[in-house]
């Protein structure tokens, strides 16, 4: 999956190596104060976020089995971890499961609020003369709840905003917002009538990027691409800071496009990760929590 990603990355730089290094700060004050400064004059932010921006919202992270398993206990008992249970199989195997768990997820996302750093971030970025872009792995459209234009986000991994056909009828990705699925909490199975294709009335699935996924239409997603890159290229030569937020490394491929693109394109990373703080020597770290990080920095500008 994240190969498939990184091939898209932006046709604005071509470069492909790539090395991860420490620069980790002890302290966390005076990376705080060379943040806030580099946010404060830069032309444009690009914004980088994985499932750790959403914890501060209140949404699972999913780490490990164990975390997966004390928010969903029916899937401990079927044996079932979130690798499993997000693999594309299930909507032709068992669609109640694939609609349990995508059913669940999806009515979590829309009853959860978007955390006060994201509006910090989008105050952030309406305020670079060049603007902002969004460069998330998170399906939860929690970004353009916050206000940011869908124009000016990626959803690497694809959005809950669409939906898609699974026989493939031709009918593409389809708003997925009139959808609602009722779940029996016991089994965490979906209750029928499933979600069905407006077109051909087959199954539909949501729009996301699943684990040996070779159906997902990406026709989204790489439009939302196309956007980046075009608008990487109109801030070539600008002073670009890239802010990334909870972005780990179980599936770095956040991480890696923040990386790629300070080194290709210039600019400097602020990493804001409680865990897995580590960034390219030169950039800045700050190891702790999206929302916390967001706040120190807004504090200083
Ligand atoms: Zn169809």
């Amino acid at each position: 999956m994240e190969q498939r990603q990184n091939e898209r990355v932006g046709s604005v730089c071509s470069d492909i190596s790539f090395s991860t290094h420490s620069g980790y700060y002890p302290m966390i004050e005076e990376p705080v104060e060379k943040a806030a400064q580099l946010i404060s004059r830069a032309d444009a932010l690009l914004i980088g976020a994985g499932a750790g921006m959403g914890v501060d919202s209140g949404l699972p992270d999913f780490r490990g089995p164990q975390g997966f398993w004390s928010a969903y206990p029916p899937y401990e008992r079927m044996g079932l971890d979130f690798v499993s249970l997000a693999n594309p199989r299930w909507f032709a195997e068992d669609p109640e499961l694939a609609w349990g768990f995508y059913g669940h997820r999806m009515g979590l996302y829309r009853r959860t609020n978007p955390h006060e750093g994201f509006d910090i971030l989008r105050r952030w970025a309406s305020r670079r003369p060049l603007g902002g872009f969004v460069f998330t792995s998170n399906v939860d459209g929690h970004f353009q709840r916050a206000g940011f234009s869908t124009e000016r986000v990626v959803e690497v991994h694809g959005s809950f905003a669409g939906m898609q056909c699974i026989r493939d009828c031709g009918i593409g990705i389809f708003p997925g917002a009139p959808i609602e699925v009722a779940i029996e909490p016991t089994t965490m199975k979906a209750i029928r009538p499933l979600p069905a294709c407006p077109e051909c009335g087959a199954l539909a699935r949501p729009n996301i990027l699943m684990f040996n996924d070779w159906g997902w239409d990406s026709e989204r997603a790489d439009l939302q691409h196309r956007n980046m890159a075009q608008w990487l290229e109109s801030v070539a030569g600008a002073r670009l800071v890239v802010v990334e937020c909870g972005a780990g490394q179980a599936i770095p491929t956040v991480r890696i496009n923040s990386e790629r693109t300070v080194r290709l394109c210039g600019g400097t990373l602020i990493r804001i990760n409680p865990r897995e703080a580590d960034v390219p020597r030169g950039h800045i770290s700050l190891p702790v929590g999206a929302l916390a990080g967001l706040r120190l920095l807004d504090g200083r500008l």
